[in-house]
């Protein structure tokens, strides 16, 4: 089998290449990220018979295309990526006002539980590596003629319980002779791994945190969200606080609204008392309705009331534009509708 090149820093094509001299690496690099070049015969200022050589050994590859599902308003569009062993991912892009933001996946599945989510409901299946999820990036980029100008990583999976491989990719997109994309156009969302948010803010990429908390107490939170049982919300708030003084960012708490159940103008004192004095905001998620899940969405009221409850209260409130629900853009449902296999569940939380 050809290994392939998509997915290694420059470090890692160097050593690869060897004993090719160094600039080969870049120049091959560059052929790879700026220019998105899939072939070596194309690769024009390296001699020809290097570059049949190269072809014999290497390949370059991101994923292909399953599906391609395009919302009736033209703004969201929704893929269905096959990776090399089989496996789906879903990627979303959104075309915002501001810009063009792609939302990727971290893992193939997830373990995390979430009682409204449909990423979780078949287990984890596997992590993605750096070069899949940077290769999600490149795949829009490509579908659209140009970089897009945010990540987003809020697609299936939880990007903190594949922690290397996502620092990695990070690390990557962020090089000249890769991406050059800026850390602050990167958003990373979790459902509160709180080793793993102390971890990323020594990493000092100041990317952007988003915090899924949902519920204002342990209780409620514990049973929508298993994780809440291993990491509390005062540790998780207390870890939010942290990387939000540490790194001078704004930390995002998301809040998805389930009707009748987190809902009430109580809750929203509840979540305006744990929040005062952060550095930080709130984007309310009307529940988007799985198949699976018997959650039905907030009404309207409901919503417009907890939104005017926190801004009159000192916390900044967003409502999160509904982009792309007739294209199943809501978190893991096109793949859980495609999905074939059998997906083994794992258990551990381990976040090194
Ligand atoms: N694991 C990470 C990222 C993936 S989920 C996290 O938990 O943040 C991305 C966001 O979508 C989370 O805030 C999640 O809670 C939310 N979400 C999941 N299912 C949803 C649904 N059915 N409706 C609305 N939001 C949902």
């Amino acid at each position: 089998m050809k290994k392939n090149l998509f997915g290694l820093t420059l470090t890692e094509l160097e050593r690869e290449l060897a004993p090719l001299p160094k600039f080969r690496a870049k120049q091959i690099a560059a052929h790879i990220y700026k220019h998105g070049m899939k072939t070596f015969d194309a690769m024009n200022d390296l001699p020809k018979n290097l570059r049949g050589e190269l072809a014999e050994r290497y390949e370059i590859k991101i994923a292909d295309i399953k599906k391609q599902l395009d919302s009736s308003d033209g703004l969201t569009t929704k893929f269905l990526l096959g990776l090399a062993d089989g496996a789906a991912v879903e990627v979303v892009l959104m075309r915002h006002d501001y810009g063009n933001s792609v939302c990727i996946s971290s893992q193939v599945g997830c373990q995390m539980g979430c009682k409204f989510c449909a990423s979780t409901l078949k287990g984890l299946e596997r992590n993605l590596t750096a070069a899949e999820m940077l290769g999600e990036i490149f795949f829009v980029n490509e579908f659209l003629g140009k970089v897009v100008d945010s990540v987003v990583i809020m697609g299936t999976g939880e990007p903190l319980m594949n922690y290397d491989a996502l620092i990695k990719m990070l690390r990557l997109a962020h090089e000249d002779y890769c991406l050059g994309m800026s850390y602050r156009k990167i958003t990373i969302s979790t459902c509160g791994i709180v080793p793993a948010i102390k971890k990323l803010r020594d990493e000092k990429i100041p990317v952007t945190l988003s915090i899924s908390l949902h519920a204002p107490d342990d209780k409620l939170r514990s049973a929508l969200m298993p994780i809440n049982s291993a990491f509390d919300l005062k540790s998780l708030l207390a870890a939010g606080n942290d990387y939000a003084q540490s790194t001078g960012r704004r930390v995002t708490y998301e809040y998805i609204l389930l009707g009748g159940v987190n809902d009430t103008e109580e809750h929203a004192r509840r979540l305006a008392k744990i929040l005062s004095g952060q550095l930080a905001n709130v984007n309310l998620i009307p529940f988007n309705p799985v198949d699976e899940r018997t959650f039905s969405p907030p009404t309207n009221h409901a919503v417009k009331k907890f939104f005017h409850f926190l801004n009159t209260h000192g916390i900044g409130a967003t409502i999160r534009k509904e982009m792309g629900a007739d294209v199943n853009a809501a978190c893991g449902q096109l793949r859980a509708k495609t999905l074939r296999q059998r997906i083994t569940p794992l258990k551990n939380f381990s976040t090194s």
